[in-house]
């Protein structure tokens, strides 16, 4: 029967119109797990009484443990539609958002989602973020409405109340996508229960309905209502398999690859798409260059490191010698694999519109871009809608494994992109960077257990970011030997032009007439907007001058210098954000010899850092938004927690006895949060946080903040001046 199976999906697979990729998103308990598990079963991927005990999508053990879905897993189905077999390849994104840098990363690979909602909760903060990431990526939603059974049974609402309040949610799901993407909304992409693309229904009873659905079974609205009310959900199940509601919808609702490629191509990738390669991104054509995105890197026991992704163009061959996004070296695939249930199997080669697992990508990240076409422009990098905000200092507890800890490190962070691993040079630490504090422990916890290295780590800290509120300048920044000068101005970076350098419309991989024509349009002038030579982070280098000897010769290590600065800003050493930096006249030694890297790189980075301590530099700190579920009777002890960690309240709605209260809080303040929230709330309150940005930090905290920041990284104590970095 396996065997049978293999040979259906190998066929399957090519066939692109008749494969479906997809992600179902959610906010965390909303269903998503229950759904994936019960779809497969349903295709008679794995029994039934595994799907009841939940363990497929979530196979990780601390996932189990912890109740919630960390990494991306992917699965695949197939599944009858109109007398034909399509194949469903399943990608599963987490509901916590703490790791929402995997759903970001599985959109790509994906060309429809299924978006769940829970009837009684509605949509919640992650359910718009999970939408958003879609959009953005051109990814179509349908939407299943889950847990009806207890609008029903806990509710007690009647049929008509009911169906309003099914409307209620789609029509509010449909201001969320105009909203976000206007264009799409108008081109059919809103969700329409009518049309299909709606179901609702019961992930844990297995069962769910939908128009055509309706049609095909010719059980109507009335006689769900009246099942379930009887409380006779096995007959529910029998009529309204969930499976084939769902699998339907997606099949006749959400594109195949050939038809969104037609559409995503453009989004994900800026290339000329009249090019040969670009015209074969649209059509999926697998008798072309291959072109593979890298969408997750995960350590497989037996295999070694797995990189999977999604196949736009060509095909994937097993001992395929194939080119890497920014690597020197070629890489040759060894396994490629695809997805039969939860099992990787392998083939021979995949073609395009497909997902596939391949090893021997040695020099592949997340994000990167392989092909077999020499210097092919690479795919957009994946956005994350999240910053690494939290920092702890990792020690391994035997000096023995510090060479284990180092090639650890280096692999987790190749695994999860959102992770930043630093060597603090001064102190001789590892740093972990990542987007709040139970990301950080359950990637403590990953390296203790799958890794076999026994860590000690530090209380988390937040990361602060260093910006300018002022103009400064120019500075004159000189080289030790005193040959060579720059002088450097700096203002704060236009925060309109900032947006679109973190949202990706304006990057260095922009060919330069367009990157300066957007910056135009955002008002910068037009010698600025020429004269862009770097973007790191949020922060511009700007060369002005013209016409200097040996000055392009030189940007590269002037560059290097400005990019230390951005690292780390001269009042903490924390990230800057934010920053203008404008060179505006340069002296240079004739001979080369005399303005090599010991010269230039301190004279650059000494003038940005002098000039930003004259700009009035400062710190921002992170803010998160807080999302509180509480009961009427616990809402003093909710609100007290709130103001009691400088947070503020945005927003107030309550349903019935339940109140949710949305703020804001500084991330510093959140340390222990879980814990405090339990006890003040007696356990009665349902929380979840969402990154919002950075906003200063208030001016009668800055100095003690800043002492203890440098006292930490091993820096004296004082507060920086100017004179510090240059001599008069
Ligand atoms: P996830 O966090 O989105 O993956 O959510 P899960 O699938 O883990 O479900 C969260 C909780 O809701 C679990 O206790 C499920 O048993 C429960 N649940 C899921 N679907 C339904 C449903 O249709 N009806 C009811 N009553 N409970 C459900």
């Amino acid at each position: 029967r396996r065997k049978k199976m293999v040979e259906r999906v190998k066929t399957l697979m090519r066939n692109p119109e008749n494969v479906r990729n997809i992600g179902i998103v959610a906010h965390i308990d909303h269903g998503k797990t229950t759904l994936s598990d019960n779809l497969l079963a349903g295709a008679g991927m794995i029994s039934t009484e595994l799907a009841g005990k939940q363990l497929f999508m979530d196979s990780d053990e601390e996932e189990q443990a912890r109740g919630i879905t960390i990494d991306s897993s992917n699965v695949s189905m197939v599944h009858e539609y109109d007398n034909e077999e399509y194949l469903i390849n399943l990608i599963d994104t987490p509901g916590h958002v703490d790791f929402g840098g995997d759903v970001t990363r599985a959109m790509r690979a994906v060309d429809g989602a299924v978006v769940v909602i829970d009837a009684v909760e509605g949509t919640m903060p992650q359910t718009e973020t999970v939408l958003r990431q879609a959009l953005k990526e051109h990814v179509k939603p349908v939407l299943f409405i889950n847990k009806v059974d207890r609008l029903i049974n806990e509710l007690q609402v009647d049929s008509q109340e009911m169906q309003i309040r099914l409307g209620k949610l789609i029509d509010h799901v449909n201001k969320l996508i105009k909203g976000m993407n206007e264009e799409k909304y108008k081109a059919g992409w809103k969700v329409d229960a009518a049309a299909g693309t709606v179901a609702f229904g019961s992930a844990l009873y297995n069962w769910a309905i939908s128009v055509p659905m309706m049609k095909k079974t010719s059980v109507s609205f009335n006689d769900v209502y009246e099942y379930c009310k009887e409380g006779d959900m096995k007959t529910l199940a029998e009529k309204c398999p969930l499976h084939e509601a769902v699998n339907d919808m997606v099949i006749r609702y959400l594109p195949s690859p050939i038809d969104a490629q037609e559409d995503r191509v453009s989004a994900i990738w800026h290339g000329d798409v009249s090019s040969e390669i670009g015209q074969a991104m649209k059509k999926a054509d697998a008798d072309a260059p291959l072109s593979f995105m890298v969408t997750d890197i995960s350590m497989d026991p037996h295999a070694g490191e797995v990189a999977t992704g999604r196949i736009f163009s060509g095909s994937l061959s097993r001992g395929m010698e194939t080119y890497i996004s920014g690597i020197a070296q070629k890489n040759r695939i060894q396994q490629v694999g695809v997805f039969m249930g939860p099992e990787r199997i392998e083939v021979e080669n995949i073609p395009a519109g497909n997902i596939a697992a391949v090893t021997g990508l040695k020099d592949a990240i997340v994000g990167s871009t392989v092909t077999t076409l020499e210097g092919m422009t690479p795919f957009e990098t994946i956005r994350h809608a999240s910053e690494p905000v939290v920092t702890v200092a990792v020690e391994a507890k035997h000096m023995r494994d510090l060479p284990k800890l180092v090639e650890v490190l280096r692999q987790v962070s190749k695994e999860d992109p959102t992770l930043q691993i630093t060597l603090n040079e001064e102190t001789g630490e590892h740093l972990m960077a990542g987007m709040g504090e139970l990301h950080l422990e359950v990637i403590a916890h990953r390296i203790q257990r799958d890794k076999g290295v026994e860590i000690s780590t530090t209380p988390p800290i937040v990361v602060y970011r260093e910006t300018i509120q002022g103009k400064a300048g120019p500075v004159e920044g000189k080289s030790p030997n005193r040959h060579n000068r720059f002088y450097i101005e700096v203002e704060p970076l236009d925060p309109e032009i900032r947006k679109a350098i973190k949202e990706g419309e304006i990057s260095m991989d922009l060919p330069e007439l367009e990157r300066r024509e957007k910056l135009m349009a955002l008002g910068m002038d037009k010698d600025e907007a020429k004269g862009i030579t770097e973007i790191y982070e949020s922060n511009v280098f700007i060369d002005v001058t013209k016409g200097i000897q040996h000055l392009n010769e030189t940007m590269e290590l002037i560059l290097e210098g400005f990019e230390e600065v951005m690292k780390g800003g001269p009042l903490s050493r924390e990230p800057c954000m934010g920053v203008k930096v404008r060179l505006v006249d340069a002296k240079l030694h004739e001979d080369a010899v005399h303005r090599g890297p010991a010269q230039v790189i301190p004279a650059a980075r000494q003038a940005v850092q002098a000039a930003m301590l004259m700009a009035n530099d400062t710190l921002m700190e992170p803010y998160q938004k807080l999302f509180i579920q509480v009961p009427q009777a616990q809402m003093g002890g909710a609100t007290k927690e709130i103001q009691g960690r400088r947070g503020v309240i945005l927003d107030m709605v309550s349903e019935g006895d339940m109140t949710t209260i949305s703020s804001k809080v500084p991330v510093s303040e959140m340390f222990g949060f879980a814990g405090d929230i339990r006890s003040a709330t007696e356990g009665r309150s349902m929380w979840s946080t969402e990154f919002m940005g950075f906003e200063p930090l208030p001016t009668n905290m800055i100095k003690d903040v800043v002492s203890s920041i440098r006292e930490r990284k091993g820096l004296k104590k004082e507060l920086p001046q100017p004179s510090d970095f240059i001599s008069a």
